[in-house]
């Protein structure tokens, strides 16, 4: 016998009506590239979507065709989340920070049609706009008096003469919930980048997960900015979640300096944000410098790479912030664990909470994961032994764009390429990427403990941890380390600052100073980069 209850297809048009009919009057925030602040409702949003929605059809794409953007967190490229998924177009995050051949490989590779770009990305994209064959026109994100007099960019176009010139008159369409909806690319710091193709089921699903208050607790009494970039597996799926819920949404553009997201923070009364932890270092540095605090901002997710202990406690403890760590990839939407308490840890000493809380976290519902070993056998839960982490679930990747790369899957579970242990009680602790651990002697040495360690030492702005070549270990550790503006620390004090607090093989052999680390497009510490700096370093 079947259910009887109503069947709608869960598609991405629906969370824009929904913050529309219920949270009209809502405020969207957004610092411009222009530099000004722009105050908008999210009824204001869906109207100007669905007049995107008619020019998108106006200029004759399709559903299923790829639009791309080149954007940062801003209104207009929130229009373009609906106005593109919405009308049945596939919406195409390209990553500025990538160089130009990349961009016009992923572009050309995605076949994209239209190109849709902040004002700030002109030079830019005059650098690659000739090398992209399918892209019939190429959308500027401003009005007509900022549009350029003259250009290199083939059949330029203002986005708001394409707005001006149609109707709010738009009903989306149904569909198939199984549809594409969206696509990004991993950053493909190996080989080359690869398409991770959402479908607005699994875009509607991510959100309730986000959402939920283990999740990332979101709710219509929130001000939530995203300093993640929405160019950056989808600003980790807010701009979906937020409408769902009503929050007030604040967009920080391309201000991501400390001060500017301090500013934007204080003004709006922001109360929760998410980012990468590159990206808070900027803003604790300025907020300590200045001596400066909070006054509405209690909570922030920090994730795309292992929050620094010392990051945690300073949030926690100095300012009053408390921040779920949570791991994800392009691959899982990327919302994959969260780290919350549950009611019998309360009880526990802060000291052992504070270590819980430093792990990765549990799945949300809808997510799966286990870790197995070199045999493939599931590895035990007791929070010691490591091995490959593998996810599956509504939101992760079955394959990617195109098939690139072949059988994504293992026995239908999706590998991660990171290595974690987990915890009787489900917590699971990323201890490396598999392509980033140290092994010595046939043993691994976990380079994210070494670092962790490193950037509590209180002259330690940020480190890294790599593996160089020992002739009788195979790999030692090499520390890079860089200071604290105007801090002094040398080899000797941080080698011993290791004692004790991990075991004695796993002590660096050496450490090297530096102005500043490689940091990738997505704001992530490039390790290979490292190694290849390093390559052949000598270790004493
Ligand atoms: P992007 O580079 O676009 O952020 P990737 O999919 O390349 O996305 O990055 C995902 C990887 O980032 C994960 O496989 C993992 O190695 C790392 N990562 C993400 N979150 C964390 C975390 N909280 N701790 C440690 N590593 C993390």
């Amino acid at each position: 016998v079947m259910g009887q209850m109503m069947s709608q297809p869960l598609l991405i048009s629906s969370i824009i009506q929904h913050a529309d009919r219920y949270f009209g009057a809502n405020e969207i925030v957004s610092r411009r590239v222009e530099g000004d602040i722009h105050r908008y409702t999210y009824r204001d949003c869906h109207r100007r979507a669905r007049r995107m929605a008619n020019a998108l059809g106006g200029l004759g794409v399709k559903m299923g065709d790829r639009v791309a953007t080149l954007a940062w967190n801003g209104y207009r490229h929130l229009e373009l989340y609906y106005a593109i998924s919405g009308f049945g177009a596939v919406m195409h995050t390209l990553n500025p920070r990538l160089h130009p051949d990349q961009i016009a490989y992923i572009a050309n590779h995605a076949e994209d049609q239209y190109l849709f770009f902040d004002t700030t990305f002109l030079p830019l994209v005059e650098t690659f706009a000739a090398h992209c064959p399918t892209v019939k026109g190429f959308v500027m994100m401003c009005d007509r008096e900022r549009m350029p007099a003259a250009s290199k960019v083939p059949n330029l176009l203002c986005y708001e003469d394409l707005i001006g010139a149609h109707s709010d008159q738009y009903a989306w369409p149904l569909f198939d919930e199984h549809s594409a909806s969206s696509l990004c690319y991993t950053s493909g710091t190996t080989g080359n980048p690869k398409g991770v193709l959402y479908s607005h089921r699994s875009t509607v699903l991510h959100s309730y997960g986000l959402t939920i208050p283990d999740g990332l607790n979101v709710s219509a009494r929130d001000v939530v900015m995203p300093v993640v970039p929405m160019f950056h597996v989808n600003a980790w799926g807010l701009p979906y979640a937020l409408p769902l819920t009503g929050a007030k949404m604040v967009l920080p553009g391309a201000a991501l300096d400390g001060k500017s997201v301090y500013e934007l923070l204080e003004q709006e009364g922001v109360t929760f944000s998410a980012g990468v932890p590159t990206v808070w270092l900027g803003l604790l540095t300025y907020v300590g410098e200045n001596n400066l605090g909070f006054s509405t901002f209690k909570r922030t997710s920090i994730g795309g790479a292992a929050c620094p202990p010392a990051m945690l406690q300073t949030f926690r403890h100095r300012y009053g912030v408390e921040v779920t760590h949570g791991w994800g990839m392009t691959e899982t939407s990327p919302l994959g664990t969260t780290c919350t308490l549950q009611r019998h840890h309360l009880d526990l000493p802060e000291e052992e909470q504070q270590a819980m809380l430093e792990k990765q976290g549990s799945v949300v519902f809808g997510v799966d994961m286990k870790i197995v070993g070199d045999d493939g056998g599931e590895a035990p839960w007791d929070g010691k032994t490591r091995g490959d982490l593998l996810v599956k679930g509504h939101w992760i990747a079955s394959g990617y764009f195109k098939n690139e790369g072949g059988d994504a899957l293992v026995d239908g579970w999706f590998p991660t390429g990171d290595v974690a242990t987990i915890s009787p009680d489900g917590y699971m602790q990323i201890t490396d990427r598999s392509k980033d651990v140290i092994k010595s002697g046939g043993e691994w040495i976990g380079s994210i403990d070494l670092e962790n360690i490193a950037m509590a030492h209180p002259a330690v702005q940020q480190a890294a941890c790599i593996g160089v070549f020992h002739p009788k270990w195979d790999e030692r550790p090499l520390l890079v380390v860089v200071r604290k503006p105007g801090a002094q620390v040398g080899r000797e004090e941080l080698i011993k600052f290791y004692e004790g607090k991990i075991a004695k093989w796993w002590t660096p052999d050496d450490v090297a100073f530096v102005e500043a680390l490689p940091i990738g497009a997505t704001g992530k510490v490039l390790k290979n980069r490292i190694r290849e700096q390093f390559k052949g370093h000598a270790l004493p």
